[in-house]
């Protein structure tokens, strides 16, 4: 716990105000609430932590407003089997004067309880949410996207990190060269993204039949193949970004290892897990 004592985030009360079918595999909610004014607006590849309610609501010890500390404590007190799941999303875009914040799912199959509760999510349904909060000072907390220098830019995602991928995208300067390596279930879930990808180089890999992030694993080995030379060479003037399934992680460092390319030039992140799971499922 001691953990979070300097944590600047807190638990906000949210309803839902309306949802959107974007694509066979994705849905947007939008969330509202007048506090979500206060909710700091980092964009690109932010952080927050969701909490689904297990039993249809929340357990009374929750409240708007608990520093993530206190939450947390509430929250570990809490039975098993009334204690709400946690996930982690990306608020790629708040909307502060509007106290509104868009969240994109993708819809696992089977869907875990995040999936499950967005793909039946109604106006008016509640989500308690924790962010940072715009006074407690840590700018940027919760985003990872670092790329320093860099005017060449590999980013590589699979569906989960779509909503970094669209919070990213937009961030880059003129002068920046991205390369934007896909990873999809589906193709319609892929073109979601055509609205931020123009102008940069994009491929896209169907997974078939394979596990979450097999398919992005061998995009990026293959990229590599062909400019990780370049890309070691590129120095600070290089940085990668790849979010995908868990257990993938380590064999996608590898790759860049192998490829000479330097590992601080490199941001790595497991968005899941290809498991069932019941409480935290990755940071
Ligand atoms: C920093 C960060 C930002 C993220 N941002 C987003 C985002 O904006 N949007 C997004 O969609 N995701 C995002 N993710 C990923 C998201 O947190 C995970 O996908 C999350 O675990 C989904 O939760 P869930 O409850 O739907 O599925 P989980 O319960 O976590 O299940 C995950 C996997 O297990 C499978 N599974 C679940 N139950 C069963 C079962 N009974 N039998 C077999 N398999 C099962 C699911 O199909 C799925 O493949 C982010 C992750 C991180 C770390």
């Amino acid at each position: 716990m001691a953990a979070f004592r300097n944590s600047p985030n807190v638990l906000f009360e949210t309803v839902v105000t309306a949802t959107r079918r974007l694509s066979p595999g994705f849905v947007r909610v939008t969330l509202g609430d007048e506090r979500l004014r206060e909710l700091a607006p980092h964009q690109l590849d932010q952080r927050i932590k969701i909490m689904l309610p297990v039993t249809g609501d929340y357990p009374a010890e929750l409240r708007a407003g608990q520093p993530e500390q206190e939450w947390r404590r509430e929250w570990r007190s809490i039975p098993d089997r009334e204690r709400p799941w946690l996930r982690s999303y990306t608020a790629y875009r708040t909307r502060p004067a509007a106290g509104e914040l868009d969240l994109d799912f993708y819809l696992h199959q089977p869907h875990g309880p995040a999936s499950g509760w967005a793909a039946a999510a109604r106006p008016d349904d509640r989500l308690l949410l924790s962010g940072p909060h715009v006074r407690a000072g840590q700018p940027g907390y919760g985003v990872q996207w670092e790329p320093g220098p860099a005017d060449q830019v590999l980013i590589a995602a699979d569906e989960t990190a779509y909503p970094a991928v669209r919070g990213i995208l937009p961030s880059l300067g003129p002068g920046v060269r991205a390369t934007v390596l896909l990873e999809a279930g589906a193709a319609a879930d892929a073109a979601t993204l055509d609205d931020v990808t123009g102008g940069h180089s994009v491929e896209v890999r169907l997974r078939g039949g394979d596990r979450g992030g097999t398919a992005l694993t061998a995009l990026v080995g293959d990229w590599l193949a062909e400019h990780g030379a370049a890309a070691a060479g590129s120095g600070t003037r290089f940085y990668a970004w790849v979010a995908t399934e868990s257990s993938k992680i380590a064999q996608v460092r590898r790759l860049f290892t192998a490829a000479d390319v330097d590992p601080q030039q490199v941001h790595t992140q497991g968005y899941w897990h290809d498991r069932p799971s019941r409480d935290e499922a990755v940071d």
